[in-house]
């Protein structure tokens, strides 16, 4: 069965679609300024060219549409009709405390999705939408919600709270949800198989760094902490976001600086992280890296700054589970860059933490980067939420 994987964002459309049985990609792309001027369709065959197609999309209905037709093209499509897609599966980002697992999307759940919008303002909208223009383009094919902070449930109370007035969790909800669920299960699943061992008897640590960035503690096999919060602000320090800091600043840098709460909101998203300590360099860690090895204070502050943060939350992560088997490294950054992760494992050679040179230089596959002696295993997974999403959604509707 093919499943059709969508990642909808305001303004932007991601889409993979993939064989749940073979387990195999035929096709992927990406539509671009939705509802801006200049929007295009990138879209790509496996083994075939990249097409860019530049045609006006003013809202995402149109964007499904074309993404449909490319995918029936009788030259580099994929598909001969709309039948042969089995199941839609989308990328939800928030499903609060009602969403423990991927569910069959139905009118209730699209109710009980808008619901959750006001914990996740800019993605919960932009991803019913991407829901029912699939919904009116492929009626009667059965569609599948897969939650960001899904995976992030089985958190216990004691890591989920704030220290605020407990009436708001209980009036408002507020309390650490986290994200990048699909990614953090994913990974730990396949550490425990590249180790060996059955999932239910390790205790491992994700650390998911791409331009958004989280840790994760998976302890015999379900999520007892992680990085991110309420947003995806809170935690490491990312590209552009600034992670934990004194919720005074706001205040500090409003009054200071004359401006708004959402100004400020916009400063902690937009312009901080690796970005804003690189004083606007970059928020890419090639451009931090190749400053880092001109001898340039800039790169190396951020790169810095942002592995001791994994650091930190490696090591709070190895007290909340009195232990830890293995260390996982994935997502852009993650798997891409051998210089952050020594950056983060000299912080932990206190706990036999020791790392094979040659091993970590590798790119692009599942390996073990420690070596033999080392008492904690560290390994670089690639990350790969679309599989994980058609995966889940085969499961549900096949
Ligand atoms: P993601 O959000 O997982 O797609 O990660 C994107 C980020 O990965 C980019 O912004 C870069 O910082 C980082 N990245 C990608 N390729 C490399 C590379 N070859 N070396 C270092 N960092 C990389």
């Amino acid at each position: 069965m093919n499943v059709l994987v969508i990642n909808c964002g305001s303004s932007s459309l991601k889409f993979q679609v993939i064989n749940a049985v073979t387990e195999e990609m035929s096709a992927k792309g990406l539509c671009e300024r939705i509802g801006i001027d200049g929007s295009r369709l990138v879209y790509q065959k496996t083994g075939g060219e990249k097409e860019i197609t530049q045609a006006p999309m003013p809202d995402h209905k149109v964007a499904i549409k074309m993404v449909i037709d490319a995918l029936m093209n009788p030259k580099t499509g994929v598909v001969k009709s709309l039948d042969e897609i089995g199941a839609v599966g989308h990328r939800i980002v928030h499903g609060g405390e009602k969403f423990a697992s991927s569910t069959v999307i139905n009118d209730e759940v699209i109710k009980a999705i808008e619901e959750c919008s006001d914990l996740a303002p800019l993605h919960n909208p932009a991803n019913l939408i991407g829901i029912r223009a699939c919904s009116e383009l492929m009626p009667g094919t059965p569609m599948v919600a897969v939650f960001d902070t899904a995976f992030h449930q089985t958190m216990p109370e004691e890591a989920f709270l704030y220290g605020i007035p407990y009436k708001y969790y209980q009036q408002d909800k507020i309390r650490r949800y986290g994200f990048h669920g699909t990614s953090h299960a994913y990974v730990s699943g396949r550490a425990a198989a590249l180790m060996g061992e059955d999932i239910s008897k390790l205790k491992l640590i994700v650390c998911h760094l791409g331009n958004g960035a989280s840790v994760s503690a998976v302890k015999f096999g379900k999520s007892i902490d992680t990085s991110m919060g309420l947003t995806p602000l809170e935690g490491l320090i990312m590209g552009t976001r600034s992670g934990d800091l004194d919720p005074a600043i706001l205040q500090f840098i409003a009054n200071k600086y004359n401006k708004s709460i959402d100004e400020v909101m916009n400063i902690l998203n937009k312009e901080s992280g690796v970005f804003g300590l690189s004083e606007g360099l970059s928020s890419d860690f090639r451009d931090l890296e190749d400053s880092k090895n001109r001898g340039e204070d800039k790169g190396r502050r951020a790169m810095e700054a942002f592995a001791y943060r994994v650091a930190k939350y490696v090591g709070a992560y190895i007290a909340a589970m009195n232990g830890v088997d293995g260390i996982c490294f994935t997502a852009g950054v993650g798997e891409n860059s051998p210089i952050v992760r020594n950056l983060v494992c000299e912080h932990l050679g206190f706990m036999g933490v020791s790392i094979d040179q040659d091993a970590n230089n590798q790119r692009g596959k599942e390996i073990v980067i420690s070596e033999k002696s080392s008492r904690v295993k560290v390994m670089v997974i690639p990350t790969n939420e679309e599989l994980a999403i058609a995966r889940e959604t085969y499961a549900l509707v096949k």
